[in-house]
């Protein structure tokens, strides 16, 4: 993989650039869209192509146990699996081990936590709101050790184990261009205590990732087709706490392994960084700050399970090149769209004989054929065309605002595009 910066946004650590991976070019910043297992719900991969999409994130926890890393490596990866011809990410695996299901069926923005440090089971009541990944009811907590993570199926209850080492190699196996180290996700409402534990244990599980992918990487199918090692990813935590977030970018940046290539030893550190946690709406931006001004400007950085518009561009702004968030096709599916002026939800009774598009400037494929009384329709008698129609407009609509940010960085009108846009979207 290669990063290269085209423009900088004046004065903010903004910036334009092109990430090229062997599977093809990403032009950034730009919104990643997620295929959980891999398959973005509802759509074929040439639909996503069609809305524009360049790089799609399958879940590492989920193809781990469904159909299995094995299966997908066979089948020569997950884009080769779901036909998918572009470039690709997987995540570690992390933010599902801890986090996924405490918070299902509760009312959740971003955070609500309640943690006992002290206990050795930690239960992240958190999944926030752009979590990424389905829940179900009776997900019970990992147990955090030392050196792993011990956690149940969702599925069938059955127990299973995450090493960071574990982690990376069930991610060679499923073959993405970009993959990232395994971490732990806490609750900005754990405690200091806890989150400087964590913060140390996500650096060494850092190392740990590091090094096995040095090792391990060139035996894998993708070094064999490619000749190149996947990207890894490096990802800062530190929840809330200024000084922790500083150090876990500081210590990431820095973080190298000795590696002998072709007889000739040379230190090799991460590709590329994640951002990862879960933020409060308030904490988001200055912790984006906080780590962006120190990680290593040549290298791409991803703000992990973000989406909302107003949040895109506080990101794009702070110098994130890479967002991916589950919303757009999520809230899809239970009938709520995007619109220039928020989101609504089409099974309002207001809907039901509004012959207008969902957006009326929209392009997409679903504006240029269907309305809103359509719409309403399908979603009240449960059609599953709905979940379709709905996910087109909702990631067209969010991969085209990315878009704009791009091409209003490099024309120099970014602040004037933020500052209509968020008016409009905000009232
Ligand atoms: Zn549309």
């Amino acid at each position: 993989m290669k990063f290269q910066i085209t423009r900088k946004l004046e004065g903010k650590l903004g910036r334009v650039g092109v990430i090229e991976t062997p599977h093809g070019v990403i032009q950034t910043p730009a919104f990643v869209t997620v295929g959980t297992k891999a398959t973005v719900k509802a759509l074929t991969p040439e639909q996503v192509a069609n809305l524009g999409a360049q790089v799609v994130l399958a879940n590492t926890y989920h193809l781990y146990l469904e159909p299995g890393h094995e299966i997908v490596n066979q089948a020569g990866g997950f884009a080769k699996f779901m036909n998918w011809k572009g470039p690709t990410m997987t995540d570690s695996g992390g933010f599902q081990v801890f986090s996924l299901g405490a918070a299902f069926g509760k009312n959740i923005t971003k955070i609500t936590a309640e943690t006992d440090p002290n206990k050795m089971l930690t239960e992240i009541t958190e999944t926030s709101k752009n979590g990424r990944g389905e829940m179900p009811a009776n997900f019970k907590p990992a147990k955090v050790l030392e050196d792993r993570v011990i956690f149940k199926s969702h599925i069938d209850g059955s127990t299973h184990e995450f090493t960071p080492e574990r982690s990376i190699e069930i991610q060679h196996c499923l073959g993405a261009d970009m993959i990232f180290a395994f971490d732990e996700c806490t609750s900005p409402n754990e405690s200091i205590f806890y989150q400087r534990e964590s913060l140390d244990r996500t650096h060494r599980w850092a190392k740990k990732s590091l090094e096995y992918h040095l090792q391990k990487s060139s035996n894998m199918n993708y070094f064999k087709e490619t000749g190149e090692r996947q990207a890894l990813f490096g990802i800062v935590q530190g929840g809330r706490h200024e000084d922790l977030r500083k150090d876990s970018a500081k210590i990431l940046a820095d973080m190298k392994v000795l590696v002998n290539e072709n007889g000739a030893e040379k230190e090799v550190g991460f590709d590329g960084f994640g951002i990862g946690g879960s933020f409060q709406k308030a904490d988001m931006e200055s912790a984006v700050k906080w780590v962006n001004e120190i990680l290593p400007e040549e290298k791409p950085r991803h703000l992990l399970g973000i989406g909302e518009p107003e949040d895109l561009f506080m990101a794009v702004e702070n110098g994130c090149d890479l967002f991916d968030c589950v919303a757009p096709t999520r809230i899809a599916r239970t009938g709520q769209v995007y619109t220039n002026h928020g989101k609504v939800n089409l099974r309002n009774a207001e809907f039901k004989n509004d012959f207008k598009p969902i957006e009326e400037k929209c392009v997409c494929y679903t504006c240029q054929n269907y309305t809103r009384a359509y719409l309403s329709h399908l979603f009240r008698s449960d059609e599953m065309l709905g979940a379709t129609l709905a996910s087109t407009h909702n990631l067209f609509f969010i991969i085209n605002l990315v878009k704009q940010m791009r091409e209003t960085m490099l024309n120099d009108t970014f602040e004037k595009f933020r500052a209509e846009f968020l008016n409009n979207y905000l009232k």
